[in-house]
């Protein structure tokens, strides 16, 4: 039986995508070879990678500005590091909201000077920094828009005439957003677009260029750039996933779409964590994620017969990253609002029993 996946990462993927995927790894299109053993300069590659790019660029609405979408290797924590060895030159600013934040921060520092221009850290990362004052000399700005691990979510875009950098990785693809005010997307692509092997980075090329260090090739988004995101072998079946997905979700309707059905889930999740006297929420109700909902037992007793309930209903993947403890039901756009709706059952069930 199919469970209800509430993964944080790797996680859900739509089951059409897992299906097409699969197929694929047997014989691509009836080609009588797999995918994963034809050449990523064959014909039928360079068209899925292409077509991988471009879905990205359409999606996020940025056809015609000047950006290209790559499909990188090393996962979202190799770009904490290419970021700041193509774009910083003097100083760079970073708000800290959690741990990958803080990972971004810690790599960074290794390339050249970075002041936190604000961070939550004081509240265990429940909340995100307001009215934050950003230095106007900066390289770039970097944030992570939605932090996946404390359950809280920029609801804006930080104001700053400086380059906006942004890890996306748990809220890419989610909602809508104005993404002509990135300089640089980044997104693993295992939290809402595809198996972990390959990250998404959309970069608005006129940013390139600027730095005085010599890059290795590898870390040069330039030459990612100038290679068409083949400049060594792609991860192509990563690559071909999150294809399918992006394919998945421009047939739903795009983002604007998506973004509907993702506040329906979360609605469903919050209105139960705040109604139900055995829950409290983690994070600050107005930074709460769509994405990542954090929650806690108010009596901890009721560990084990709650664990042995939501096994019972199917339910996985619902246990908190262990800096926070507790409960993390990961809603990304590929869960059903039903697995939503099968997790709150069982949470009321426990008030009725308790
Ligand atoms: C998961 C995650 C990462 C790390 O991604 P890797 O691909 O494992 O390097 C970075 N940032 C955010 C916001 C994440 O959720």
């Amino acid at each position: 039986m199919k469970k209800h996946n509430f993964s944080a990462g790797p996680s859900i993927l739509p089951q059409e995508v897992l299906l097409k995927a699969s197929e694929a790894v047997v014989d691509y299109n009836n080609s009588g070879l797999s995918l994963i053993e034809i050449s990523h300069r064959s014909k039928d590659f360079v068209g899925i990678m292409d077509n991988a790019r471009s879905l990205a660029i359409e999606l996020l609405g940025l056809e015609g500005k000047g950006y290209t979408a790559l499909f990188l290797q090393g996962g979202a924590s190799t770009q904490f590091l290419m970021v700041a060895l193509n774009l910083l030159e003097k100083k760079a600013g970073y708000i800290n909201t959690g741990a990958w934040s803080g990972k971004a921060i810690k790599e960074a520092k290794k390339i050249g000077n970075i002041v936190e221009v604000a961070t939550s850290a004081d509240a265990n990362f429940n909340y995100i920094p307001k009215g934050i004052e950003i230095p106007s000399d900066l390289d770039y700005l970097h944030y992570t828009s939605n932090n996946t691990i404390f359950g809280t979510q920029f609801k804006d875009i930080p104001q700053t005439n400086a380059p906006l950098v942004c890890d996306m990785s748990s809220d890419i693809f989610s909602r809508t957003l104005d993404f002509s005010k990135f300089s640089l997307i980044y997104a693993g692509a295992q939290k809402n677009m595809g198996p972990a092997g390959t990250t998404l980075v959309v970069i608005k090329d006129e940013i390139l260029g600027e730095v005085s260090r010599e890059i290795p090739s590898i870390l040069d988004y330039q030459l990612h750039i100038k290679a068409d995101s083949m400049y060594n072998t792609p991860p192509v079946f990563p690559v071909y996933t999150s294809m399918l997905t992006l394919e998945w979700l421009k047939g739903l309707g795009g983002i604007a779409r998506i973004e509907a059905e993702n506040e329906k889930k979360s609605t469903v999740m919050y209105s139960e964590i705040d109604l139900n006297p055995l829950f409290t929420g983690f994070a600050a109700k107005e930074d709460r994620s769509p994405m990542n909902a954090t929650f806690n037992l108010t009596d901890d007793k009721l560990k084990d017969t709650f664990e042995t309930m939501l096994k019972e209903a199917g339910i996985s993947g619902v246990n908190g990253h262990r800096s926070v403890g507790g409960y993390r039901a990961s809603m990304y756009n590929a869960l059903p609002l039903d697995s939503v709706k099968a997790l709150v059952e069982v949470m009321s069930e426990l008030e009725s029993k308790a």
